[in-house]
């Protein structure tokens, strides 16, 4: 109820007029929508049953659902250890992050988190575990036969159902965490007109981008099926640096406003950093972050003359010059030491050997039928594959984050060696405590999920250097 309650809230008092009629429409078209799919539930549980009963369940079946399960366990097991990790006081160098006041939030703000977390996670893997079960991704498939026998349309249809079908149902979700919790905490600075857009764009974006990709696999496959990895990996490896290059110039506009660093004592002084550290102050951007939420953030991007420092406007009104330039030292730090690279060149030998091994699995009919294809795929095979490589995936994940988090000493080290450790240090605290940062994870929960240390970890890191 309070739920509906700040929806409709948010669309009186945020939309102007023209935008109420349309929220009208959309949550018309809702109404509509929901009302046919329960109109149409019978017959379609109803033909589901009968699809069901013709099929059987095979090794690599049993081998997906035990994968499901057990990286279900594991994530839910990492996550009760994360919770239960409680402490009343904290450490002292990180003791000043928070007031009792602050530090009780920041408590709640993950019991919150981690319950919400629980309820998504547990409902999606229902979700997907009734999906095999009932062979609804057969279903899927064998329906979009009948549409057409193109293997690349077959596709394209068999993930865009997919992809929509699993973006209306965790769009509630997403509303419940935008304009409920967000917003209860003081983060929520979305619109619900920006979330409408927000979503349209989203959905465009896949469509194309997801579509262009979907596509090219196919069609490469049913060129080559030998050397078929070959050729897809040299087409992702392009695809990837591409995207790398122009994300900041042809993705991010579509959601947000970016500008050239202002005239003032913020640039001069970010411009004797740059002079001192050799980095073209030309790539310094500022984001305006504070449309969605007043969380904030610093992060660098692209390569080559496209490289360019991300700064949120939020970051700038909360934190000090010094403590900007700071945390700007630490991202010039991440170019000086190549981490973006090394982030491509891993990316792309992770792609070829997923490519690689997927191109041994393929000629299996099984993978298709273990989803419940009646004809072999390769858009069945690559989703059953999916599954069967993700345990290998996230060994990789793993790895990266461990990387990842080297990286990030590294940089701080390097924002210390122009003597602004104790700005750095400040700085990140403050980021920590706006955000309601966990000061206390697990660290078992660290090693598999953190691409950055913790708070305590870097704070001592950097006053060892310094
Ligand atoms: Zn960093």
């Amino acid at each position: 109820m309070a739920f509906a309650f700040i929806i409709l809230k948010n669309i009186s008092l945020q939309c102007f007029p023209l935008f109420n009629y349309f929220c009208f429409l959309i949550i018309f078209s809702m109404i509509v929508q929901l009302t046919g799919f329960f109109l149409y539930m019978p017959m379609f549980i109803g033909r589901l049953l009968e699809y069901h009963q013709s099929r059987h369940y095979n090794a690599p079946f049993l081998l997906i659902v035990s994968i499901l399960i057990f990286n279900y366990i594991l994530e839910r097991w990492l996550d009760v250890l994360n919770s239960k990790k409680w402490s009343d006081t904290l450490p002292d160098e990180v003791k000043d992050v928070y007031d009792a006041t602050q530090y009780r939030k920041s408590q709640q703000y993950k019991q919150v988190n981690d319950k919400f977390g629980l309820i998504t996670s547990t409902f999606s893997f229902l979700v997907v575990i009734f999906m095999l079960f009932y062979h609804v991704f057969g279903f899927i498939d064998t329906w979009a036969r009948t549409l057409t026998d193109n293997p690349v349309l077959v596709a394209i249809i068999f993930f865009g159902v997919l992809m929509l079908a699993s973006d209306i149902i965790n769009t509630p979700f997403a509303l419940y965490d935008t304009f409920i919790i967000e917003e209860q905490f003081g983060f929520n600075k979305t619109t619900f007109k920006t979330f409408i857009f927000d979503k349209i764009k989203g959905w465009i974006l896949v469509a194309v981008i997801g579509g262009g990709v979907i596509t090219l696999i196919i069609w490469l496959y049913n060129k080559s099926e030998q050397y078929f990895w070959l050729y897809a990996w040299g087409a992702l490896t392009l695809f990837s640096v591409f995207m790398t290059v122009f994300y900041s110039t042809l993705i991010v506009p579509l959601f947000n406003k970016q500008t050239p660093l202002e005239e003032g004592e913020l640039k001069n002084a970010i411009s004797n950093f740059c002079k001192k550290a050799g980095f073209r102050l030309q790539n310094i951007f500022v984001i305006d972050g504070s449309r969605r939420s007043t969380k904030a953030n610093a992060y660098f991007t692209g390569l080559g003359k496209r490289k360019r420092i991300v700064l949120y406007d939020t970051l700038i009104k909360d934190l000090t010059t010094e403590e900007i330039v700071a945390v700007l030292a630490h991202e010039i730090g991440h170019y000086k030491k190549r981490h973006t690279i090394y982030g491509i060149v891993f990316g792309i030998i992770q792609t070829g050997i997923m490519l690689y091994v997927f191109s041994l699995f393929t000629v299996n009919p099984q993978l298709s039928s273990a989803l419940g294809a009646k004809v072999k795929g390769v858009h069945m095979a690559l989703m059953a594959f999916g599954v069967i490589y993700s345990p290998f995936s996230t060994l990789i994940g793993v790895f990266m984050n461990f990387v990842s988090r080297k990286h990030e000493y590294e940089a701080d080290n390097y924002a210390s060696g122009f003597g602004y450790g104790s700005q750095l240090v400040s700085g990140l605290k403050k980021l920590s405590s706006n955000n309601l940062s966990n000061l206390t994870p697990h660290p078992a929960y660290v090693f598999f999920h953190y691409s950055h240390p913790t708070l305590l970890q870097r704070v001592l890191a950097i006053n060892k250097k310094g």
